[in-house]
């Protein structure tokens, strides 16, 4: 049974049954009947119905972002705007990707053409994370359906009211049945449906934990695995940069979705140059971000997504203020049953210790001071994590020198790093492997076939 609780009031709001075994067994063979008629449906009929995925949500994005904001506490109006994303990334994929799918041709030196082909392969398994509900499967969905593949989603056990509604979607849009399937079972299921034969791959974005655990599945089956893990990106700035900027976005960046976003900002690298100043101006502009009730349009912030997930960064905050931190302000519950938490801000960490190496998954930033270029390029380096990045300098061999060595996946110059449909998105290191959107993202579970022609 899953429970779904709202975490602005800490009340349930659903329950949702647990498929039995048979009724896995009985999905997996709908998955395995979709894709034999779906792999052979002409490139047209992909982009027709990812078109008409894309009207379900914006028709429906008031009703989809209210789910998302009972169950996992974003406000409603970063859920609208993620909802209308999910629709522009349908769009995106229905426009471009048929180009994406192109055959490429080579003249043998030996006589002939070798001809690469873009071919489906199967049902593919997503394991995704509660923080960006619709986004984050929806990265996976669309490039699924145009290449001819089959989704099965295991979404996060909080969440189970978006899962559903993202089937009503592709019901209502008329996507063949079994094309896509909320897989409702709890992580210790995951296993077996990775060893079925009839899953030929598998997605994971959440934690580190959950990467491993996947990813041994998939290697032990020899399946392919993307993994889209945790981060703990920096965000640097240099003394030419244009503070105020700076300051807007790495208080936005830290706080947007309360804190729970894998490419947020969680670690300023301040150059001490400008320490105290951008420091005077951003302790003051996170005081000043406000936390409440996710409905209301006056909210910059709501709850975290669960009692759980505030108690665990209210015990990373105590663990590094015993080992020397510094706690400015914030991180403090409102009272009430919400799982509220004030953004806050912490400083004179320990970069050897263990906080300064950990995911802060709430809008606590970590603030650290760099003598020079290379300092700071050696505390954004000094982590198991590789996602994101983002660098403020108006210097352009400043710029250079942080996308060369910034050891990350992606580096946001002068702006705070978000993901978009035409880049490719993924990270290095502890952050995973592979890349979703884009072309990169569409080929990942594509077989790339080599024809031989005379
Ligand atoms: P999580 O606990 O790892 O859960 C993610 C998904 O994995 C859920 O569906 C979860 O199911 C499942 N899961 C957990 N343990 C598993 C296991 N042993 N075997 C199979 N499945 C398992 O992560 P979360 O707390 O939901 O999300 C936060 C994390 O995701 C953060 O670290 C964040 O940085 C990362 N994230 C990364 C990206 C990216 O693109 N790189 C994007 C967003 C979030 P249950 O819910 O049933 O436990």
């Amino acid at each position: 049974m899953f429970k779904s609780v709202n975490p602005a009031t800490g009340k349930e709001i659903a329950t949702y049954p647990e498929l039995t075994k048979d009724e896995v067994e009985n999905r997996l063979g709908k998955a395995s009947a979709a894709y034999d008629s779906w792999r052979k449906t002409d490139i047209r009929e992909r982009t027709e119905l990812l078109l008409k995925i894309a009207d379900e949500y914006e028709k429906n994005k008031e009703r989809l972002a209210r789910m998302a904001t009972e169950e996992m506490g974003k406000t409603l109006a970063s859920a609208i705007a993620e909802v209308e994303k999910c629709a522009a990334l349908f769009r995106h994929y229905a426009k471009e990707g048929p180009a994406m799918l192109e055959p490429e041709c080579w003249h043998l030196a030996s006589g002939g053409i070798a001809e690469a082909r873009w071919l489906p392969q199967g049902p593919v398994l997503a394991v995704m994370p509660w923080n960006y509900p619709y986004w984050q499967a929806v990265r996976f969905l669309a490039p699924t359906i145009l290449a001819g593949n089959v989704a099965l989603l295991k979404h996060a056990s909080i969440v189970q009211g978006v899962a559903g509604l993202m089937e009503d979607m592709m019901r209502d849009a008329g996507a063949p049945e079994g094309l896509f399937q909320n897989l409702g079972v709890k992580s210790d299921a995951v296993a077996d449906i990775i060893a079925d034969d009839r899953v030929v791959a598998v997605t994971l974005t959440g934690s580190e934990g959950a990467g491993q655990a996947v990813a041994k599945q998939a290697g032990h089956h020899l399946k392919k695995v993307v993994l889209e893990l945790g981060g703990s990106d920096p965000f640097i700035v240099m003394p030419s940069a244009d503070l105020d900027k700076a300051v807007k976005h790495a208080v936005k960046g830290r706080t947007q979705n309360t804190g729970q976003s894998c490419i947020c900002a969680k670690r300023m690298i301040i150059h001490t140059e400008v320490y105290d100043d951008f420091m005077g101006r951003f302790t003051e502009a996170m005081k000043a971000v406000k936390a409440g009730d996710p409905m209301a349009d006056s909210t910059d912030m709501g709850p975290l997504s669960s009692a759980g997930q505030r108690d665990t960064v209210l015990d990373q905050l105590e663990q590094a203020q015993k080992n020397g931190a510094k706690l400015l302000f914030g991180g403090e519950r409102l009272d009430g049953e919400g799982a509220y938490l004030t953004a806050g801000v912490l400083t004179d960490i320990d970069p050897a210790g263990p906080v300064a190496s950990e995911e802060i998954f709430g809008p606590i930033a970590m603030v650290f001071r760099a003598k020079d270029i290379d300092d700071a390029v050696h505390l954004a380096n000094n982590i198991p994590f590789g996602l994101g990045s983002s660098v403020w300098t108006s210097d352009k061999a400043e710029q250079e020198r942080f996308i060369r060595d910034i050891e990350a996946g992606m580096t946001a110059v002068n702006q705070m790093l978000a993901s978009a449909p035409e880049a490719p998105f993924g990270g290095i290191k502890r952050s995973g492997h592979g890349r979703e959107l884009a072309r990169f993202g569409l080929r990942e579970f594509m077989n790339l076939k080599t024809v031989m022609l005379p």
